[in-house]
């Protein structure tokens, strides 16, 4: 069986096959646009940066379904998300971890053997092994891990899941997010089996309940949580809590459910040294089972990324590109691989810069953008190009229209004042026109 990523390298390659152009492909690609997200029976989920490559890849559906069949033996239908749809719909975990889920919910991959411990997560991983050798053990219940986003929390608490499972298979472990736990909380309120969702947290043997920070605001499910929290201590079943700060900072948590939170244990993970988090994608490598040269994991730890979920999708894009052009993995492959998240000095915003950057998000070229064809959408890509021009430098009129292939005074103008227009009134223009700014800045 072919994984999800597996499955959309060859749509990729299919596609470049027959005859998909360079420019889009790379396009694509580099930016790091498309991410494959799960597949079943009969769907295969993508997700993608922006509505304009949504856009694109609808029109191309079927070409794409097609390919899918042909890879896969049965028909897939293709849907495509926002990625910022995903995002709150998961809200944290990727939904690429959440189709490795299975037993209780848990991810059987976040296990101790492949956490890379260093000093910015040592105590929280000892208390995290502790918990797991001796569930319902006072001293470290509940256990209270907090810390950034992508530092390790979440795999931290799968790790003791996974643990606590193998040692007694039998016994009940639940792994939820605060917000499931909300929405099965308000469905049991709703469908009128409060009893039935009481009855099933009566009888877990391990709660891991995850981002609980977002338990602000919501009165009635901190209630019930407080009464489960209590049954499950009083009976000396283990807790373990991830949240992105600490009890007492998340606001409107009741005072009684931070006192009892702080009975425990509370350890905060940082974001990792150098060292670290080269040994932490030096591990993701090995899983990955490619080979990655010393100075590329050093390449890809030195961009100051603040979490390690960030720098592993850089990891996964070389893993692409290698794989795409069929080359190995070498510090020249990588740099290019992953020059757009590159830490380099930021460019100056240009006129050269802006046609750069609309070119590469419509997935033209700066010669389309700058030629003298007409008719949408090339006119409206070349429309917005000069409005941005004109909003952020500090340009003549004259200066823009010759730097788009000689264009008049007048059609600058009315170029810009039409787009003015529609980012009031078109949230397709006006999302288009916020999205090429964030690539410019
Ligand atoms: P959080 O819950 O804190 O937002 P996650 O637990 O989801 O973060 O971690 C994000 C990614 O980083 C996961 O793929 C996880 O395996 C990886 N990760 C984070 N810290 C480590 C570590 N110390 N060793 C190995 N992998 C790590
Ligand atoms: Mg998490």
């Amino acid at each position: 069986m072919k994984n999800t990523n597996e499955i959309w390298e060859e749509v990729v390659e299919t596609l470049v096959k027959e005859g998909m152009t360079d420019v889009t492909i790379k396009t694509f690609f580099k930016t790091g646009i498309v991410f494959p997200i799960s597949h079943d029976n009969s769907t295969y989920t993508i997700a993608v940066e922006n509505t304009f490559t949504k856009g694109y890849l609808l029109k191309h559906t079927n070409e794409i379904e097609r390919i899918l069949e042909q890879i896969c033996g049965s028909p897939k239908k293709l849907i495509i998300y926002l990625n910022s749809e995903i995002k709150n719909r998961q809200n944290g975990i990727t939904a690429e971890e959440d189709t490795k889920k299975d037993r209780s919910g848990l991810i059987k991959e976040y296990r101790f053997d492949n956490f890379i411990v260093g000093p910015s997560n040592d105590f929280a991983h000892a208390a995290a092994v502790a918990a797991a050798e001796n569930p319902g053990d006072a001293d470290y219940n509940p256990l209270f891990l907090y810390g950034g986003v992508g530092l390790g929390k979440t795999h931290l608490m799968h790790a003791i899941g996974n643990y606590i499972y193998e040692k007694d298979p039998t016994l009940n472990i639940k792994y939820i997010s605060c917000n499931n736990f909300t929405t099965e909380f308000i469905n049991s309120l709703n469908t009128k089996k409060t009893y039935d969702f009481k009855e099933k947290y009566k009888n877990v043997d391990l709660l891991l309940l995850d981002d609980i920070q977002y338990l602000a605001n919501k009165d009635s499910t901190q209630t019930e949580f407080f009464n489960i929290f209590n049954d499950l201590m009083n009976s000396k079943k283990q807790i373990v809590l991830c949240s992105d700060r600490k009890p007492s900072e998340i606001e409107t948590l009741t005072d009684r459910l931070v006192s009892r939170m702080n009975g425990g244990i509370v350890a905060d993970i940082k974001f990792p040294d150098l060292e670290t988090r080269i040994a932490i994608l030096e591990k993701k490598a090995f899983d990955f089972g490619i080979n990655v040269p010393f100075e590329v994991l050093n390449l890809i730890a030195e961009q100051s990324l603040n979490n390690v979920r960030e720098m592993e999708g850089l990891l996964k894009k070389v893993r692409m590109y290698s794989k795409f052009i069929n080359k190995e993995i070498t510090l020249e492959l990588a740099t290019e691989a992953i020059k757009d998240s590159l830490n380099h000095d930021k460019k100056p915003i240009t006129i050269e810069l802006i046609q750069e950057k609309a070119a590469e998000y419509f997935h033209i070229t700066v010669e389309d953008l700058c030629s003298k064809r007409r008719g949408k959408p090339l006119g409206t890509y070349r429309q917005i190009a000069m409005y941005l021009c004109k909003k952020y430098l500090d340009v003549t009129i004259r200066e823009i229209g010759t730097k788009f292939g000689g264009k008049e005074h007048s059609t600058v103008i009315y170029s810009c004042n039409v787009i003015s227009e529609l980012i009031e009134t078109n949230p397709e223009i006006r999302e288009y026109v916020t999205d090429i700014e964030k690539l410019l800045k």
